[in-house]
């Protein structure tokens, strides 16, 4: 590029960038509830991300040892934010981190992206203390790899009736690959976000009519797949499970428009490179739902399963 052209475009691009920004952030109608925020390594880096894709508020999934920096985001950001707890449930120690830090103000225990069994004894210790504190637990299912090597998350996806009737008394979060694969009675064994027309029957529509304590996070690419693959199925599954489903993003997108998101690792998901998953999903329930049920998944389920305020 000529020097002289390259200075004009990069003037202007500098002038115009912030009014474009502050211009295209959405209105979705209401406030809206990211239930699947990361926190992230930059101060500030939360908020830019929901202001930037019309979100009022986030839950902040936070590692126990990042317990301060979420707190600093929190106090940085009055009234938008609360905070999970997450960790590793192998260690016997795990039972008290978490204890800790729901006593200290985490309103849920997730994301939990270990390899272990749904059923396993650790993550039983886990739905145990989420019943007794009464917050819900997010589990990250998965077992088609994104890349070569990757191991499992949360094994045993299709017994996992026996572990929602045996803990009656705990709110189970499904997220992930093969939670929402099971939409479908048909789950391929050779892909994560299987496409095309859904067989009814599916394990997790299924449950989540047969479990009062099961609920459905609609976040990544592996909710949004779900939700866009057969349009049709899609607007009676957002009425009939209306009070199960829960709003999330888990995007890693820069500005909540799309920018300095990476899904080279993962071919499977190129369709929502370069773009904001937030939007992308919440463009869709806003499409698909009418404006109550909208209102339901996209905020007042996420308030009342995580019994947050914000003021
Ligand atoms: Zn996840
Ligand atoms: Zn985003």
């Amino acid at each position: 590029m000529e020097r002289r052209t390259f200075l004009r475009s990069a003037l202007s691009a500098a002038v115009v960038a912030p009014y474009l920004q502050a211009e295209s952030a959405p209105d979705w109608g209401g406030p809206v509830l990211d239930t699947h925020l990361h926190l992230r390594r930059d101060a500030d880096s939360c908020y830019t991300h929901i202001q930037g894709c019309g979100v009022s508020n986030a839950i902040l999934l936070t590692r126990a040892p990042d317990e301060d920096r979420a707190k600093q985001e929190m106090e940085r950001r009055p009234g938008r934010f609360a905070r999970s707890v997450a960790t590793d449930p192998t260690p016997p120690e795990a039972d008290k981190i978490i204890r800790d830090a729901l006593k200290n103000g985490a309103v849920s225990i997730g994301e939990l992206k270990f390899h272990v069994a749904l059923d396993s004894p650790e993550m039983k210790r886990v739905y145990d203390i989420a019943a007794e504190m009464k917050v819900p637990v997010m589990m990250h299912i998965q077992t088609f790899p994104h890349f070569a090597g990757e191991l499992p998350y949360n094994t045993g996806y299709p017994q996992f009736d026996k572990v929602l009737r045996a803990y009656p008394r705990t709110n189970f979060i499904g997220h992930g690959d093969l939670f929402w694969a099971h939409i479908s009675a048909d789950v391929p064994t050779d892909r994560g976000y299987p496409p095309g027309p859904i067989k009814s029957g599916g394990l997790t529509d299924k449950w989540l009519s047969d479990f009062p304590n099961l609920y459905a996070d609609m976040s990544a690419n592996s909710g949004n797949n779900a939700l866009s693959r057969d349009p049709g199925f899609t607007r009676d599954f957002l009425v009939r499970h209306q009070r199960k489903l829960i709003f999330g993003s888990d995007c890693s997108c820069a500005d909540g428009n799309g920018s300095g998101v990476s899904q080279s690792n993962n071919p499977e998901a190129a369709r929502l490179a370069g773009k904001c998953v937030a939007r992308e999903t919440l463009g869709v329930l806003k499409q698909q739902a009418s404006p109550e049920v909208f209102r339901r998944v996209v905020w007042e389920n996420g308030v009342q399963l995580f019994k947050v305020r914000f003021s």
